[in-house]
């Protein structure tokens, strides 16, 4: 079990807990190790480089045969360099989407003006794996497809299993975004059939924001040699660094990387990503069942939506207001999320990070007593 930092009377706290879909709140732990500063060529660092990749592999249960590469950036500079590294020239790419991170994949791939074509579902609603299969049968010249894992834009998760067995049969590489899931909810590459993975820093292995990483299977990685579209985000090359040397090309991100084997510790010490889903799940209930019980209504259902972050419709109160609302629960102690939803209004509140079901009973009765301040009687969702 972990310690929960800075519990105290609401509002006085050292640090707002951030119920944010990352950065999160970190461990004093994690924090502290930060305190001292890195040589980047030096061996302590290089040593810290080499534990975080074979943990990284370990929790994605993907040790033989796969690959991980650390870069620079958040999570975004991730999906750009494994889709620069991987998404084929001479062939299309299938990308899903259920929301902005699928959007913004999108995005990127059309900036290095790669084809695709894309099957969006309603941000409410998961990919179909028998929609996928029919669009793979009749589109043959498809040789990639992109997914999220936990679309943090409402929280809802997508069945990756089923729409990697279709994606696989159809000869597909299977590229995943699992951002926001990696290290709590279930994720076998090997099993799965998941060949390239993006995650980062600041979700949920719980380190600060700094580097993103991307496992992939290693036939891939050596086949991608001169297929970026970018210097700094060609993974071959930061890969083939980092075999050579054991660094980063270019300048790391030293504290985070420290901080980050911190938190892959912690991650152990917790039982690893079942020991952590567990600790998520039961957040994500107390989250969700405090917001009801004050009056407050979930926009997915028990069953769709996964333990990473939580999505509550806007009350349609005349005098609610999100800035309001965000400073009273800020001053507090609990800084939130707006909500990212393109047609309901709403608001976020994650669940990841060092939290537990104690601190969301008292962001609970922080809500309440904020929405009473604001004078909010009519909690029915605004439309
Ligand atoms: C956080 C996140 C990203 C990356 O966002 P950054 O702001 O670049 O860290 C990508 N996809 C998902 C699903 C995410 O949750």
């Amino acid at each position: 079990p972990m310690t929960i930092p800075f519990r105290g009377p609401a509002g006085q706290e050292t640090t707002p807990y951030l119920l944010t879909p990352g950065p999160l709140t970190t461990t004093p732990a994690v924090k502290e190790v930060m305190l001292r500063d890195w040589g980047s060529w030096d061996a302590d660092l290089r040593a810290v480089v080499s534990s975080i990749r074979s943990d990284l592999l370990d929790i994605a249960d993907a040790s033989q045969g796969f690959e991980c590469v650390l870069l620079q950036g958040s999570g975004s500079y991730g999906v750009e360099a494994a889709l620069g590294s991987f998404a084929p020239k001479n062939k299309k790419t299938l990308m899903l989407t259920n929301g902005a991170y699928g959007e913004r994949a999108i995005k990127a791939l059309s900036y290095m003006n790669r084809d695709f074509i894309s099957y969006e579902t309603d941000e409410l609603e998961a990919p179909s794996a028998d929609e996928v299969a029919a669009l793979l049968k009749s589109n043959p010249d498809v040789g990639a497809v992109f997914l999220v894992q936990c679309e943090t834009t409402s929280g809802i998760v997508n069945p990756i299993e089923d729409i990697a067995a279709v994606a696989q049969k159809a000869g597909c590489i299977v590229i995943l975004d699992a951002m926001s899931s990696f290290g709590a909810m279930d994720l076998s590459m090997k099993r799965m059939g998941i060949d390239v993975l993006i995650s980062s820093a600041n979700k949920c292995i719980e380190g600060v924001p700094g580097f993103t990483y991307i496992l992939a299977r290693r036939d891939l990685l050596e086949a991608s040699q001169g297929q970026s579209h970018s210097l700094s985000l060609d993974l071959y090359e930061q890969w083939a660094y980092m075999q050579k040397s054991g660094q980063f090309r270019y300048t790391p991100p030293t504290h985070t990387l420290v901080a980050f084997a911190r938190a892959l510790e912690q991650h152990k010490a917790e039982g690893g990503a079942p020991g952590r889903l567990a600790r998520y799940k039961k957040t994500a209930k107390a989250l969700r069942d405090g917001m009801r019980r004050i009056g407050l209504t979930p926009l997915l259902g028990d069953n769709e939506t996964g333990p990473i972050i939580q999505t509550f419709a806007t009350p349609r109160d005349p005098n609610f207001d999100f800035t309001r609302f965000y400073e009273g629960l800020k001053q507090r102690g609990f800084i939130i999320y707006p909500g990212k939803l393109t047609k309901k209004p709403s608001f976020r509140v994650g669940n990841m990070g060092a939290l537990d079901h104690e601190v969301m009973a008292m962001l609970v009765e922080a809500t309440e007593a904020t929405l009473k301040a604001m004078n909010i009687k009519d909690l029915t969702p605004a439309e």
